[in-house]
């Protein structure tokens, strides 16, 4: 599968049993809907707290960024917002096959992590913290 930002083949990653696909040019990270059923599995979440279709279905946030096509379909995928402190802008694909999380953005989710005395995160929080654990981990 290529990158969507810079249509590089991307390579597979795995981070406790979760496969993601990795750019390793920008850093970017496609996560699947499968996978990321996975990984909300993976969380331990109260069934019904959280689920995938709540990620796929999330209203669209108008922002100047550049939209994306999705690596699966090419169609242009969605923008959207996930997790608040830091609130981390996604590209969601249209039909429903996966998420876009920006190398920048999770960047700066690490950052903001580390300084950052947790309160009890809610599940979109800690999606975000499983992204910046898989990027900590390939440092
Ligand atoms: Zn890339
Ligand atoms: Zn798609």
């Amino acid at each position: 599968m290529n990158c969507p930002v810079c249509k590089e083949p991307m390579i597979v990653v795995e981070h406790e049993k979760i496969e993601l696909d990795y750019c390793t040019t920008c850093l970017g990270v496609w996560f699947d809907a499968g996978e990321l059923a996975l990984l909300l599995e993976s969380l331990d979440l109260d069934v019904g707290e959280f689920n995938v279709s709540d990620i796929l279905t999330l209203p669209e946030k108008r922002i100047a960024e550049k939209k994306r096509r999705c690596p699966v379909c090419g169609k242009k995928m969605r923008k959207a917002a996930i997790g608040h402190q830091p609130e981390v802008v996604i590209d969601v694909c249209p039909r429903g096959e996966g998420v876009w999380f920006d190398g920048g953005e999770v960047g700066q989710v690490i950052k903001q992590r580390l300084d950052k005395s947790s309160a009890e995160p809610g599940a979109p929080d800690r999606v975000v913290n499983f992204l910046g654990e898989v990027f900590q981990a390939r440092e």
